[in-house]
C-alpha cells in the first residue's frame, strides 16, 4: 500500500466508527444532523474540496462533483446516515480501485521480473560490475549461477543450463555450452558462464519485451474505446434524469422531498467508474496472465481480435515444421558430392533461412564466409550468391526456372534444394524437416475450440506441403507461394469474410503477419523481424501456446462482457427503482460502490492462469 492509501483506509475506520457512533446515540433533528456531519466531513472532505475547485473550472458532471451534490442533497433532506454512508462508500470503492489497479500494474511488472539488475564486465582481466546498459557490442561478461543474463550473446566457456522460465512460459532448463545463444532475461540455474555480448542493452531480447509489454496498455481494445465514449453520455444523461424527477414531478403533487430524494439516488449512480476501471483492468489482466505463459499480446485490440479468430493460417517451415532439416541426399549432375555441398554451403553462409543454416551444418569441414562477395536473398525461392568470383543460385524449382538453368525434381520425397552456376544446372540437394511435436496437438485444439479453418501457406514444394498438411490434419494447403502470394491468399479469406490469425515465423513473412487481422510470431527468441511486425510473440516456438492464447483471450472477453451486463444492468434496475419510489438511498450505493467492487474483483480473474 502507498501512503496515501494507508492514509484513506485510516480514514475510512474512522469515518465508519464515528458512523456508528452517531447511529447509536439517541439524537434527533439537529443534533443528528450534526453527529452524522462529523463522519461526513471526516470520510468526504478532500471530495467536497475537489467539487468545489471542479465546479470552478466547469467540469459538472465530474464524479466528485456528483458524489459531493447527491450527498448534500442527502443532507438537505434529512437523510442524515445515508449522505454519511454514501460518502463512506465511495471512498471505500476509490480506495479499493487503487489497490486493485496498482496491485494489476505491479504483477505485471513482477511476472515479467526479467529485468537484469547489473552485468559483470570483463575489461582489462579485471572484472565489475555495471549497468547492464554500460556494456558495449562484443565485450566479455560472467554470469554466475543464480544470475540473470544482462544481455544476449554467445557462450564463450563454460556449459550451465537456463531457466527461461520467466521468458517463455516453458518450465524446463535449456542446456548450453560453448558456442551457445543465451537470452537475456534467462537466469543461469548452474555452470559459471563466459559470454560474448551479441547486442547493447536496447537492443536486447529483454529491454525489447519490456517496452513491449509496457506499451501494449496505449492499444485498446474496441469495447474499451466504445466504453469510454458510452461512459461520456451516460452520466449526463442520468444527471438530466435527475434534474427531471427533482423539477417535473412534484409541480403536480407538490412532494419536493420525496421527489429530490429520489433525484439523488440518480446522481449516486451516475458513474459509470465500475466499467471505466474493470473494462481496461480485466484486458491488463488478459495481457499479464498471457505473458506468463510465454505469450506477448501487444495491445489490447489483439487480444479482444484473437477471441473471435475463425480462420488461422500457418507459415510451415519453423512454424509447424521445426526448420531443422536433415540432409538426406546429395544428386550432383558432374561434379562430387562434397564439392556441391561445399558450393551450396559457402553461397549460404550468410542467410539466417531454416535452409541455409540446414545446409551450413550439415557441411562438415571449415566455411570460409570471405570467399563470398555478393548475396542476395530472393525471398520465397532461394539466395544468389557470388562465390569466388562466380555467381551461383540456390534455391527451389521456380528460381531455376528464372535462372533458365535445366533442372529436374528428384524421386525422393522432401525439399529439394537445387544448386546452378549462372544457368548450368549442378545438382541439387534433397532436406527433410521434421513437425514440431505439438503442431498436430494445436490444430486439433483450435478445432475444438470452433474454429472453422486452418491453413498452411507455403513456399516449399506442394507435395512436401500435402504431406506435412495430411500429418497435422490441416484443412487446407497451399504451396509454392512466394511471400507475395502469401500475402494474396490472406487477402483473398479476408474478403471471403474469414477473421484470420497468421501463424508465422517472422522469417520473410512480415507482410503477411501485418496484413492479418491478428499476426502472430513464433520464436522471437532472437528474431527481430517477429518482435517488429507481429501482434502477438509466441516467445518458445510451440504452436500448442496459441490455442492457450485463443483461450485466454475468450475468457479476458467473457469476463468484459459480464461485467458490462452486470453494470450496467444493477444501474439500470436501481434508476427504474428509485424512480418508482421502489429503491432508497443503500441501493444506490451498492449501485455504485458495490457494483465497482465486485466488478473489479470479476476483472481480476482474468489474471489468473488457465488450466486445461
Ligand atoms: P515457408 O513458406 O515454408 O516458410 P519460404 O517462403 O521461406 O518457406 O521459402 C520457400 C522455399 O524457398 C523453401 O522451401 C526453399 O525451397 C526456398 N528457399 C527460400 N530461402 C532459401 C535459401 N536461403 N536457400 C535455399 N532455398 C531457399
Ligand atoms: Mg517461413
Amino acid at each position: 500500500m502507498t501512503r496515501r492509501q494507508k492514509k484513506t483506509l485510516w480514514r475510512i475506520v474512522a469515518a465508519a466508527l464515528l458512523t456508528l457512533v452517531a447511529a447509536l446515540l439517541p439524537l434527533e433533528g439537529i443534533g443528528k444532523a450534526l453527529a452524522f456531519a462529523v463522519p461526513y466531513l471526516v470520510i468526504g472532505y478532500d471530495v467536497l474540496w475537489s467539487a468545489a475547485r471542479n465546479i470552478a473550472h466547469g467540469q459538472v458532471f465530474d464524479e466528485k462533483f456528483l458524489m459531493a451534490l447527491a450527498t448534500l442533497g442527502a443532507f438537505g433532506t434529512g437523510e442524515y446516515p445515508e449522505a454519511a454512508a454514501v460518502m463512506l462508500f465511495y471512498q471505500i470503492g476509490e480506495w479499493f480501485q487503487s489497490i486493485a489497479v496498482g496491485r494489476s500494474r505491479k504483477s505485471i511488472a513482477a511476472l515479467m521480473d526479467i529485468r537484469p539488475e547489473f552485468a559483470t564486465v570483463l575489461r582489462d582481466g579485471e572484472e565489475s560490475e555495471v549497468d547492464p546498459e554500460e556494456v558495449a557490442l562484443g565485450e566479455t561478461i560472467l554470469i554466475r549461477p543464480g544470475e540473470r543474463v544482462p544481455l544476449d550473446g554467445t557462450v564463450l566457456e563454460g556449459s550451465s543450463s537456463l531457466d527461461t522460465a520467466a521468458l517463455t512460459g516453458e518450465s524446463l532448463p535449456v542446456d548450453v555450452t560453448e558456442g551457445a545463444r543465451v537470452i537475456s532475461g534467462s537466469i543461469n540455474l548452474t555452470g559459471l558462464l563466459r559470454v560474448r555480448t551479441e547486442s547493447v542493452y536496447q537492443d536486447s531480447t529483454v529491454a525489447r519485451i519490456l517496452e513491449l509489454v509496457e506499451n501494449s496498455a496505449e492499444k485498446k481494445a474496441r469495447v474499451e474505446n466504445y466504453i469510454t465514449r458510452f461512459a461520456r453520455w451516460y452520466t449526463p444523461c442520468v444527471v438530466i434524469g435527475a434534474v427531471l424527477l427533482a423539477l417535473i414531478p412534484p409541480l403536480f403533487d407538490g412532494n419536493w422531498a420525496m421527489w429530490i430524494n429520489r433525484a439523488l439516488i440518480f446522481l449516486v449512480v451516475s458513474c459509470p467508474c465500475a466499467l471505466v476501471v474493470s473494462v481496461p483492468l480485466s484486458f491488463f489482466g488478459g495481457i499479464g496472465a498471457a505473458s506468463r505463459e510465454g505469450i506477448l499480446v501487444k495491445g489490447a485490440n489483439y487480444l479482444e481480435a484473437l477471441a473471435t479468430v475463425d480462420t488461422v493460417a500457418f507459415d510451415k517451415t519453423g512454424t509447424l515444421t521445426q526448420g531443422e532439416f536433415a540432409v538426406d541426399a546429395i544428386h550432383p549432375r558432374e561434379i562430387p558430392e562434397d564439392e556441391l555441398l561445399d558450393i551450396a554451403a559457402v553461397a549460404e553462409s550468410h542467410s539466417s533461412h531454416p535452409v541455409a543454416e540446414s545446409i551450413v551444418a550439415a557441411h562438415k569441414g571449415h566455411i570460409d564466409k570471405s570467399r563470398v562477395s555478393k548475396v542476395e536473398e530472393l525471398a520465397g525461392r532461394g539466395i544468389r550468391a557470388v562465390v569466388d568470383g562466380q555467381t551461383f543460385y540456390v534455391g527451389n524449382g521456380k528460381l531455376m526456372e528464372e535462372v533458365g538453368a535445366d533442372y529436374h525434381d528428384c524421386h525422393l520425397s522432401g525439399t529439394v534444394i537445387h544448386v546452378a552456376k549462372e544457368a548450368e544446372y549442378l545438382g541439387h540437394i534433397v532436406i527433410n524437416d521434421q513437425l514440431k511435436p505439438d503442431a498436430k496437438e494445436s490444430i486439433a485444439a483450435l478445432k475444438a475450440l470452433g474454429v472453422k479453418q486452418t491453413v498452411m501457406l507455403t513456399g516449399d514444394r506442394q507435395q512436401v506441403a500435402e504431406n506435412a498438411a495430411r500429418a497435422l490434419g490441416v484443412d487446407r494447403v497451399y504451396a509454392q507461394l512466394l511471400p507475395a502470394e502469401k500475402v494474396e491468399k490472406v487477402e483473398q479469406m479476408l474478403r471471403d469474410g474469414a477473421r484470420l490469425a497468421f501463424v508465422g515465423d517472422g522469417i520473410n513473412d512480415a507482410p503477411v503477419l501485418s496484413r492479418a487481422d491478428v499476426g502472430v510470431a513464433m520464436g522471437a527468441m532472437g528474431s527481430d523481424a517477429a518482435i517488429e511486425s507481429a501482434d502477438i510473440v509466441l516467445m518458445d516456438d510451440k504452436p500448442s501456446r496459441l490455442p492457450l492464447a485463443v483461450k485466454l483471450a475468450r475468457k479476458t472477453m467473457r469476463i468484459v462482457r459480464e461485467n458490462i451486463v452486470f453494470a450496467l444492468g444493477v444501474k439500470l434496475l436501481i434508476l427504474a427503482l428509485g424512480a418508482l419510489g421502489f429503491a432508497n438511498m443503500w441501493w444506490a450505493v451498492f449501485g455504485d460502490v458495490g457494483v465497482l467492487i465486485l466488478a473489479i474483483l470479476n476483472a481480476m480473474r482474468c489474471m489468473l492462469p488457465i488450466r486445461n
